[in-house]
């Protein structure tokens, strides 16, 4: 380790001076204290005290929305009140309300011309929409780019818009938009979608009508499967563009709107009887984040976001808890032990610096809601600001396929967005924690994809550097066997302390984390 070291040290002062390393940070400033104090207030008594009631059958695996959750939530509001540790909405309310709602597919008819269409054969959609129209916008291809736009000479505020899928072309059978003979990517699908989406939605539309020739059963055979299953699908019950509501025509009912807009191969508005009767199916969900605060006494303004997510998958169908002992019990209770050491120390004025944000998001099993709404719809402290994003899912247990010493953890996307923050783990680490700090997961190209699986994905794409902490899936994963007695207390202890440690030195160092590897330029 040292040869490494001493090159890295020496190439760090060539490339940024201003960068010193955690010993001399420390030194500088907090001459007199180590964390080490703090560090050892975390401990396996405690962490095993909570998790035994956090894991336990009464909170019924937490799933989002449910009985249990709510408990849960609870729960860490009682615990952070009696830390004394405050919330961190100005309203002074722990809970930051998450809107979600259980999307089910809708049910209905459309009515062209007094001709009836039905959900399913005729189109699909995932949106409600109850309205008799005799005008809508055909805006042709719905598309707006550099030097194109479909939207140009028509006003969509309020109105219905019907789209033709693909991108237009020149006579001589070249793509318009990418001048050449090769389609741009408004002619794919999956990649234009949510643009042509937002583009309707930024000019105040208020549905899309879409006619999709081909590849219509493709889609049609996902609505069916979402229509059949049981699985509960939740999203969030946001007014953003990805919820305009949207239709998808097939051939033949789109035909019917061709008719109507002859050969017009420019936008305008046209004159139709139609009505749309599509009821919703979808149920409001409440759920709620629990986020507590702790001012910085030097730079108050600038965060660091420790987080871990309060949900887990619930009761499984044949009645058994999954009680989520490890996933993400110990990710939560290693957040209040976490929240309770800063505390303790800025009870004792060695606050840290930076402010710090316990942030424990909710719908993370659905497709990490919570904390997507927290970053792109809520952020109740500015993501501009937010020097970095610490994230804990499962750091209890040991991965049954790993070699290599039980005193480790796997360590995703430290080095994605900042080198700093990856050469400051690893000092971090070696200064205080010693565990075998393992990579495998870290890999663009592995299969699992877990950089992508978890809440620091939502601040990662926000250029936040992370670093998500995770020690592998085992045999209990997602399954009623990951209780708190699986749990492996002096790992959890030590992994604790170490996203600790690695808190302590970005809070408190004298300049902010350097993104040198943005994700959004
Ligand atoms: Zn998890």
């Amino acid at each position: 380790m040292k040869k490494i070291l001493l090159a890295v040290t020496l190439g760090f002062l060539a490339c940024n001076s201003s960068q010193k390393s955690v010993t001399e940070n420390s030194k500088t400033e907090k001459e007199t204290v180590s964390p080490i104090v703090y560090a050892n207030t975390i401990t396996e008594t405690e962490l095993k005290e909570h998790l035994y009631t956090y894991a336990s059958d009464e909170f019924e695996g937490r799933n989002t929305g449910s009985k249990g959750q709510k408990l849960a939530v609870e729960y860490l509001k009682n615990e952070y009140e009696s830390l004394n540790i405050q919330p961190a909405q100005e309203d002074g309310d722990y809970f930051q309300d998450v809107p979600l709602e259980i999307s089910k597919v809708p049910t209905g008819t459309i009515v062209l011309n007094g001709k009836e269409y039905k959900i399913g054969t005729d189109f699909i959609t995932f949106s409600s929409m109850e309205t008799s129209l005799d005008k809508i916008v055909y805006a042709n291809f719905g598309i707006e780019t550099d030097g194109y736009s479909d939207y140009s000479t028509i006003d969509v505020t309020n109105k219905v818009v019907l789209i033709n899928f693909g991108e237009p072309k020149n006579t001589d059978g070249t793509y318009v938009i990418s001048g050449t003979a090769l389609p741009s990517k408004w002619g794919n699908f999956n990649e234009s979608l949510s643009d042509r989406l937002k583009i309707a939605y930024d000019k105040g539309a208020k549905g899309i009508l879409l006619i999709k020739n081909n590849n219509y059963s493709r889609l049609l055979s996902r609505f069916e499967y979402i229509a059949n299953s049981s699985r509960e699908i939740l999203k969030l019950a946001t007014n953003s563009s990805a919820d305009l509501p949207m239709i998808m025509v097939n051939q033949n009912l789109g035909n019917q709107f061709k008719k109507i807009v002859g050969s017009a191969t420019s936008s305008k508005e046209i004159e139709v009887d139609l009505d749309l009767n599509i009821k919703s199916g979808n149920k409001k969900i409440n759920s709620e984040n629990v986020v507590a605060f702790l001012k910085g006494n030097e730079l108050p303004e600038e965060y660091v976001v420790i987080s871990s997510h309060l949900d887990h998958i619930g009761i499984s169908n044949d009645g058994q808890i999954n009680n989520g002992a490890d996933d993400d019990g110990s990710g939560t209770v290693a957040l209040l032990e976490i929240a309770e050491a800063f505390k303790k120390a800025a009870d004792e004025g060695n606050g840290p610096k930076r402010s710090i944000v316990f942030l424990h998001v909710t719908g993370e099993e659905k497709g990490l809601l919570g904390s997507k709404y927290y970053t792109d719809f809520e952020p109740i402290f500015p993501l501009e600001k937010t020097v970095a994003n610490l994230n804990i899912d499962m750091i209890g247990r040991i991965d049954p396929n790993r070699e290599g010493d039980r005193n480790y953890i796997y360590l995703i996307g430290s080095d994605k967005l900042s080198t700093e923050l990856h050469e400051l783990s690893e000092e971090v680490n070696s200064k205080y924690a010693q565990l075998e700090l393992d990579y495998t997961y870290n890999d663009e190209n592995d299969p699992n994809r877990f950089y992508y699986r978890s809440d620091h994905y939502n601040f990662a794409k926000n250029n936040i550097p992370i670093i998500f902490y995770f020690n592998g899936t085992h045999e209990d994963y997602h399954r009623p066997g990951d209780t708190p007695d699986k749990i492996n207390y002096d790992l959890l202890q030590n992994r604790t302390r170490l996203v600790f440690h690695t808190a302590w030195e970005v809070a408190n160092r004298a300049n902010k984390i350097v993104v040198d590897k943005p994700v959004i330029n």
